[in-house]
């Protein structure tokens, strides 16, 4: 014991981990080589008769051929929705969806390894993020929904909830089946049908998910899915839907917007984000550490609602900073399936490439980098983390969403000089705030416009909370009551009123 606590006077923390590779098994992920299109509860060729390949990020290693729906694939994915809506799905009683909610919500939880490496190997995200984040997220927003499916009446006292039709989904890369379940579920849960399209680089657990579904013995043309680009996006939110859910880049969502202009299909978009993490000198130092770090560093940055923008309190700038930049010694970035990894891949070859634009930018612009020593895998696609001090507003690294693992570190002297900060950007989706003192949670929580503040915390989520943005971070939330919303028509209300 004397031995050991004077070792630990000598060196109380030691000064180089070794991690033996604790790489997680993909022997439960069975990949088909070729894929079709989920359509009327069969994987169908596309009639596009085009394949694209998706790849594992971090290793370049070809996955599987993926359909390219076309316009063709597209019409009859929606008229095969169509139909399951009329016949049959618009008449299934309320407690006959919670059902199959409640199904795929098990389901996804009895197989949610096999999900979790599937993302892991498609996306490049740790398995660990994937394991203890996407999988049980995914999951409970199942079983959240299924509760809702037969009390819509208790969700909306006095109105009339009824489902819209067939909803046009699509989604991004950065959360792949959890931006799933956030679509599928409330809208199932309002008895509507779907056709979803995943993002290009990432089909594989939105594919392996149409196996769900046939486990669960959904009615056949309720949930459709069709792969492709953008191109495929494109047609999907031109077709015969009553209704588009997007989540993606502020510059499709406008081009989505002016698409649907004057249709009168319902539309939510969930853009995205340059949110302020702002630490008052009165907080948790160390936990504001791991509160950064889990902000930015968290899904290697591809995060929406991602704390990009540091706002630190200047009588503490020094010592935070030296905290954050020992804390960042210690990630490991590699494998995406080995249990020790705290940061994986970047998404793609594009986005990497996006990131080091950006970065180039920065350092053009006059902000100092700081990256910790680290030895990145030679193939696949890798950024190291990354923070800029001395970030002026103007600069791009300010304004501009990155969506990597770079953090943009600037200062304010008053709690009125953070605020107008943390406004200044076209973004408005969530925010950050550590303080000690609760008055000043709530004065900050009044004043920023943000659709998500977390209070000593941040990245948190949970089903029942409502998720979403103002301004350019677009509009509608998913979660909660409120995600209900947007699948459901009240107009039945207005003329109950008007006809007394
Ligand atoms: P994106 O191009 O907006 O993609 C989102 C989804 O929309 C994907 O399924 C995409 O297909 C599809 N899409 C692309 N063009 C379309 C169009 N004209 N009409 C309809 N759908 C279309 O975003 P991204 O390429 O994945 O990433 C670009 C940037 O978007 C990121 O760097 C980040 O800034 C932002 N982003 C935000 C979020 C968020 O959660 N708010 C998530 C991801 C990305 P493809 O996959 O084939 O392109
Ligand atoms: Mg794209």
């Amino acid at each position: 014991m004397a031995e050991l606590e004077q070792r630990g006077e000598r060196t109380p923390v030691p000064s180089k981990w070794e991690y033996a590779s604790a790489p997680e098994s993909r022997e439960i992920v069975r990949l088909e080589e070729r894929y079709g299109l989920f359509i009327g509860g069969e994987f169908v060729e596309p009639r596009s008769e085009e394949y694209y390949e998706t790849l594992d990020p971090s290793s370049e290693e070809r996955l599987a051929e993926i359909p390219q729906a076309g316009p063709e694939d597209v019409a009859l994915a929606v008229a095969t929705a169509r139909e399951a809506y009329e016949n049959g799905w618009s008449a299934a009683s309320p407690a006959e969806r919670a059902k199959y909610l409640f199904r795929v919500a098990r389901i996804l939880q009895e197989r949610s390894r096999e999900f979790a490496v599937l993302e892991s190997l498609n996306g490049g995200k740790p398995i660990r993020e994937s394991r203890d984040v996407d999988l049980p997220l995914a999951a409970a927003h199942f079983f959240y929904y299924a509760g809702w499916a037969d009390k819509l009446e208790y969700a909306f006292p006095h109105r009339r909830p009824r489902p819209l039709g067939v909803a046009g989904q699509i989604i991004p890369w950065n959360f792949p089946l959890l931006m799933l379940a956030w679509k599928i579920a409330p809208a199932l849960a309002a008895g509507n049908t779907v056709v979803l399209k995943p993002a290009e680089t990432t089909p594989l657990s939105a594919l392996l998910f149409c196996d769900v579904l046939r486990q669960a013995e959904l009615p056949a043309g309720v949930v459709n899915i069709i792969t492709g680009d953008g191109a495929t996006g494109a047609a999907l939110v031109k077709s015969e839907v009553d209704k588009v859910a997007f989540t993606g880049s502020t510059e499709v969502g406008k081009a989505i917007q002016r698409e649907l202009a004057g249709t009168g299909k319902k539309l939510t978009l969930e853009l995205g984000g340059k949110a302020a993490n702002i630490i008052f000198d009165d907080c948790a130092l160390d936990q504001a550490v791991e509160g950064i770090v889990n902000g930015i560093y968290f899904n290697q940055g591809h995060v929406c609602c991602a704390g990009s923008r540091l706002l630190v309190q200047e009588s503490i700038y020094e010592p935070l900073i030296e905290k954050l930049k020992r804390r960042l010694t210690t990630l490991r970035v590699g494998d995406p399936l080995d249990k020790n990894t705290d940061v994986g891949a970047i998404n793609s070859r594009q986005q990497l490439e996006k990131i080091e634009e950006l970065v180039a930018a920065g350092k053009e612009e006059g902000a100092e980098i700081y990256q910790p020593p680290c030895r990145l895998p030679e193939k696949g696609y890798w950024f190291v983390p990354t923070v800029f001090t001395n970030v002026a507003q103007s600069y791009r690294i300010a304004q501009e969403e990155i969506f990597g693992p770079v953090l943009s570190v600037l200062t304010f002297r008053t709690p009125d000089e953070a605020v107008e900060k943390a406004n200044n950007t076209p973004y408005g989706l969530s925010a950050g705030v550590w303080t000690e003192k609760g008055s000043r949670i709530l004065w900050m929580a009044q004043r920023l416009e943000a659709g998500v503040i977390w209070a000593n915390t941040y990245n948190r989520f949970d089903p029942a909370s409502p998720f979403g943005g103002y301004k350019e971070s677009g509009f509608g939330r998913e979660g909660g009551r409120h995600g209900l919303e947007p699948y459901l028509d009240f107009r039945e209300d207005s003329t109950e009123v008007i006809g007394g």
